[in-house]
């Protein structure tokens, strides 16, 4: 269901202004299409609150309506919205979208995920600032901004049962995924006069993929080299992000680290009612506060529009309307230092507004600016920024030492496993070397005090490094299978250019 009005006092007649997908070039005053979704929850009254104030400001729109959400689940619409809504986001290419209520259960996906996925929304912006003193906060000097990769990760969605006991969950990390989010930190603090870019990952642990995350950052960084770096572990980098903020500007993350901290970082910066977001790629844009559709306050007008008007801000930014963009992020300081605020960051003492009493207040005082707090500039002519390109490399030379077998196996002795494989496997050309449980080995020479689920993985190689074939493998899986052993998944154990593109055992 898809509905059209027209905001703005200098709408003309002819927009002149068709989706290519660039519109992040337009600058004129014509109105830009954008698709907006009103969401469930509080979603409906800070969408109100938000297009009133963009409206006040001047704001240049021309908006498609679309349902997402609890209503379109509930119509059978397994992701929450609708085909017709897709044309619509595929003709805009730009959405204003309010938070909505994820059902729970099976059968559900998130809405969410499906847009930044379906539409390559590669990169997640999300500014956490402190407004102390006139929103209280922990870490005054507080202003980072956390560029979170939208699209890999263990939110690639491939899940899996593969045994009585063990459930698995994929994490996908691409070259050309961590090029483009890395980049486009880089490319994003230097046109915004940030001066560092700090990268967290756990590559102590996950020396693959969240070591090529690290990699692709040390090698794209030295192409900013007025911009310093830096990399932390994920733990210890959470640990002083929410200890002592000020000493990050811009960090870049993967998916679910980027997730969880942007979170943290919003709350402890105020509150996350306050923090929006963008979500960026080739093909559209989606903009959205952090916080979800509080099904609690809906219907209250008690909920705090902030989140959802500062992600507005940044979409009028990249449509091309940074004079509206400014006097909205200027009003809204001003309202803030007037000590006008809803429930969740009024002061102790304070009356707190409600969500229609606070968009007035800051339409009020569109054409200010504040005093105390550090106004925004959004230049004229400042071009917008550039989506890095997802790079195709030459392929490797590519060879394989040998197979990892997992099974599904009800005895916890890995003797008694060790002992079935090799019998299975008698003069096949891939020799058993180990046998691993939950990632440690127990085979040969385990510790009896290490516990054995039913998911075990068995490696096998040839005596010589890349000198397995995929028809051993095969003649390998025909001998397990013959014998009755439930392998449920096999992993070559490749080398690219002759680097190891495998972890060893733990213990190994
Ligand atoms: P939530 O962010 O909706 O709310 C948590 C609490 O934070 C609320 O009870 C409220 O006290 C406070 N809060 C959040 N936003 C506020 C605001 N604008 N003003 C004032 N107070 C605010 O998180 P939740 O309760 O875990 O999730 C509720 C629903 O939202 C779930 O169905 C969840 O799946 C969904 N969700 C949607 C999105 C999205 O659409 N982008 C994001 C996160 C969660």
């Amino acid at each position: 269901m898809v509905s059209e009005t027209q905001l703005g006092a200098d709408v003309e007649a002819d927009a002149g202004t068709e989706a290519t997908g660039d519109v992040t070039a337009s600058n004129s005053l014509a109105a830009v299409p954008i698709t907006v979704a009103r969401g469930d929850g509080i979603g409906p009254e800070i969408m109100d609150a938000t297009l009133r104030i963009l409206e006040a400001a001047g704001a240049r729109l021309a908006i498609e309506e679309v349902e997402i959400g609890e209503a379109v689940y509930a119509r059978g619409h397994s992701a929450g919205i609708e085909p017709g809504s897709w044309d619509s986001l595929r003709r805009t290419r730009v959405f204003l979208k309010a938070p909505i209520t994820t059902p729970q259960g099976g059968g559900f996906k998130s809405l969410n995920v499906t847009i930044r996925k379906s539409l390559g929304l590669f990169a997640n912006v999300r500014p956490c600032v402190a407004y102390a003193p006139f929103v209280q906060t922990r870490h005054e000097g507080m202003g980072m901004v956390i560029v979170r990769e939208n699209e890999e990760d263990l939110y690639a969605g491939i899940e899996h049962r593969q045994t009585d006991e063990v459930m698995q969950c994929l994490k996908v990390i691409s070259r050309p995924g961590c090029e483009r989010i890395v980049r486009y930190a880089f490319d994003y603090a230097r046109a915004n006069g940030r001066k560092k870019v700090t990268c967290f990952t756990k590559d102590n642990i996950m020396k693959l993929t969240d070591g090529l995350f690290h990699k692709v950052f040390d090698e794209i960084a030295v192409e900013y080299p007025e911009i310093e770096n830096e990399h932390w572990i994920v733990d210890i980098g959470a640990a002083k992000l929410a200890d002592t903020p000020e000493i990050f500007d811009v960090i870049v993350m993967p998916n679910l680290y980027g997730d969880i901290l942007s979170d943290v970082a919003a709350q402890i910066a105020g509150s996350v009612g306050l923090a929006g977001s963008a979500n960026i790629g080739e093909h559209g844009a989606m903009f959205e506060a952090i916080h979800g559709s509080a099904p609690r306050r809906a219907g209250q007008d008690v909920a705090n529009p902030s989140g959802l008007l500062l992600a507005a801000v940044m979409m009028l930014v990249h449509i091309g309307q940074p004079d509206v963009a400014e006097r909205v992020h200027n009003a809204w300081l001003a309202t803030l230092e007037a000590g006008i605020t809803t429930y969740d960051i009024a002061s102790p003492g304070a009356t707190p507004v409600g969500t229609a009493a606070f968009a007035t207040a800051v339409i009020e005082r569109i054409g200010t600016s504040p005093v105390t707090l550090p106004a925004v500039t959004y230049p004229a002519d400042q071009p917008p920024l550039a989506i890095p390109p997802a790079l195709q490399h030459e392929p490797q030379t590519k060879t394989m030492d040998g197979v990892d077998v997992f099974l599904h196996y009800y005895d916890r002795d890995p003797a008694v496993l060790a002992e079935a494989l090799t019998t299975a496997a008698g003069d096949a050309s891939l020799k058993l070397q180990l046998i691993t449980n939950r990632g440690v080995k127990v085979w040969p020479n385990g510790l009896p005090e290490t516990f054995c689920t039913d998911h075990w993985r068995a490696r096998f190689q040839s005596a010589e490094a890349g000198a397995t074939t995929r028809s051993d493998v095969l003649d390998l899986l025909h001998r397990l299978d013959k014998a009755g052993l439930d392998f449920i998944k096999t992993e070559g154990l490749y080398r690219f250019d002759g680097e190891l593109g495998y972890s060893l055992a733990q213990g190994q």
